[in-house]
C-alpha cells in the first residue's frame, strides 16, 4: 500500500493544502499540550524548505457544525508561529472570502492556518460543494498528515481529494502507516498484542483480527472480566459487559480451537470501590463477593512480562487497570516498562490510545518505544483490519 508521499511533490511557489491534526487541549486560551503540533513539524518544515505556500486545516473538539469560540484554532496559530519561528497567518473561517484572500496573499514558505473545519456541518457530512471550496484554497495539491482523523470520511480528509491533482501522505502519516502496516502485514515474530481498557465492545474487531495475525494476546483491564465471567470464573463487582458474555465465550473457544495463546489475568488487585485505597490481592479463583478487580496482580504482571520479553513485535492499546489512581497503576506501569525493555532488546513496539501513551510517559519510558501512534481510534481501526478512508483516498505512489 505505497501511497504518494509529500517527498515526491514539487511544491515550489504552489499553495499546498495540508490537513493536520491540531486537535490539542486548550487552557485559558492557550495550548496546554503541543504534542500534536510538534508531531507535524517535520512535514511543515519540509514543505517550507521546498518553498510551498502552506494552507493548514484542522478540527478542534466537537463544535457540532456551529461557530463556537471555545473551539477556535486562533491560539494554535500563535503556538505554531512560536514553534516554527515565523509568523502564521490566521483566517477567521476555513472557506469564504477571508480564507481565499489570505491564501492568495501567501508567498513562498509562508503559512496560513484556517479556522476549525468543524464549524461547518458540511465537514463531517463530507459535502462535495464544501470539499470543492476547500480545494479552491490550494493549487491542486493536498497533503494529509492527520492520521488521527484518517478513520473519518470527512470533507477536509477525504472529500477534498476528489478536487485536487495530487493527494499525498505527510511524513507523520507515512510513519504511522509504515509501523502499523508492517505489524499487521509482515511482523517480526513472535508478535504479541496487549489489550486493556474498559470495554470489550470497543475492541471486538481488534481481538478478532489480531487473533489471526499475532502469536499471543494478553488481555487485562476491565475488559478481561467479561472474558473471565464468560468462563464462569468469579469476578465479584468487577466491571462486566453482560450483553457481551456470549461473544466473549465464542472468542475464547475460537482461540482454543485454533490453539491461539490468549492470556487472561490469573490474579488481581481488588478494592470495595474504585475510591477506596484499602486493597487486597487475590487469585481470580479467590475473588471475594462485593470486591472489584481494578488492576492486574503480581503473578499476571510476571506472566505478561515474560511473554513481552520474548516478543519481536508488540502492539499495545489500553491500560491494564484503573491506572489513573496510583493504587491501581502498578500493572499498567509494569507493562510499560516491560514493553520498553523488550524494545531496548531489539523488539518493535507500537503503542496507541491516550491512556497507554500516558502510561509510558508516566513510567518515563516513552523515548524507548519504537512508535507512539497519534491516532487512538484510527490505530484501532487499522489493527482491526479496516481500511482507513483517509488513507485510501490518497494517490498511490
Ligand atoms: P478505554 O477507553 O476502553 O481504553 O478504557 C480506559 C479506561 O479503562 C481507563 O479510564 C481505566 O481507568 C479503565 N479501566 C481499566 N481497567 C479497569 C478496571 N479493572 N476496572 C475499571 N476500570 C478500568
Amino acid at each position: 500500500m505505497q501511497k504518494l508521499s509529500i517527498r515526491d511533490l514539487d511544491m515550489a511557489a504552489k499553495r499546498v493544502f495540508v490537513r493536520v491534526d491540531f486537535n490539542v487541549p486548550l487552557e485559558g486560551g492557550r495550548v496546554s499540550d503541543d504534542t500534536r503540533i510538534r508531531e507535524t513539524l517535520p512535514t511543515l518544515r519540509l514543505a517550507i524548505e521546498r518553498r510551498a505556500r502552506l494552507v493548514l486545516a484542522s478540527h478542534l473538539g466537537r463544535p457540532k457544525g456551529k461557530v463556537d469560540p471555545k473551539y477556535s484554532l486562533a491560539p494554535v496559530a500563535v503556538k505554531l508561529g512560536e514553534m516554527l519561528g515565523k509568523p502564521v497567518a490566521f483566517a477567521s473561517d476555513c472557506v469564504g472570502a477571508d480564507a481565499e484572500a489570505k491564501s492568495k496573499a501567501l508567498r513562498n514558505g509562508e503559512v496560513l492556518l484556517l479556522e476549525n473545519v468543524r464549524y461547518h456541518p458540511e465537514e463531517e457530512a463530507n459535502d462535495p460543494e464544501f470539499s470543492k471550496q476547500l480545494a479552491a484554497l490550494c493549487d491542486q495539491i493536498f497533503v494529509c498528515d492527520a492520521f488521527g482523523s484518517a478513520h473519518r470520511a470527512h470533507a477536509s480528509v477525504v472529500g477534498i481529494t476528489k478536487y485536487v491533482r495530487q493527494a499525498a501522505a505527510g511524513l507523520l502519516m507515512e510513519k504511522e502507516i509504515a509501523y502499523l502496516g508492517k505489524a499487521i502485514s509482515n511482523p517480526e515474530r513472535p508478535f504479541v498484542a496487549v489489550l486493556g481498557g474498559a470495554k470489550v465492545s470497543d475492541k471486538i474487531e481488534v481481538v478478532q483480527n489480531l487473533m489471526k495475525l499475532a502469536d499471543a494476546m494478553l488481555i487485562g483491564g476491565a475488559m478481561a472480566y467479561t472474558f473471565l465471567k464468560s468462563q464462569g470464573r468469579p469476578v465479584g463487582k468487577s466491571l462486566v459487559e453482560n450483553d457481551k458474555l456470549d461473544l466473549a465465550r465464542s472468542l475464547l473457544s475460537e482461540a482454543q480451537s485454533r490453539k491461539f495463546r490468549l492470556l487472561l489475568p490469573v490474579d488481581h488487585v481488588l478494592a470495595e470501590s474504585p475510591d477506596s485505597t484499602a486493597t487486597k490481592v487475590t487469585d481470580i479463583a479467590g475473588t471475594p463477593d462485593g470486591w472489584m478487580g481494578l488492576d492486574v496482580g503480581p503473578k499476571t504482571i510476571d506472566e505478561f512480562s515474560r511473554e513481552i520479553a520474548k516478543a519481536r513485535t508488540i502492539v499495545w492499546n489500553g491500560p491494564l487497570g484503573m491506572f489513573e489512581k496510583p493504587a491501581f497503576a502498578q500493572g499498567t506501569l509494569a507493562i510499560a516498562k516491560a514493553v520498553a525493555a523488550a524494545t531496548t532488546g531489539g523488539a518493535t513496539s507500537i503503542i496507541g490510545g491516550g491512556d497507554s501513551v500516558a502510561a509510558v510517559e508516566q513510567a518515563g519510558v516513552a523515548k524507548q518505544i519504537s512508535h507512539i501512534s497519534t491516532g487512538g481510534g484510527a490505530s484501532l481501526e487499522f489493527l482491526a483490519g479496516e481500511k482507513l478512508p483517509g488513507v485510501e483516498a490518497l494517490n498511490n505512489a
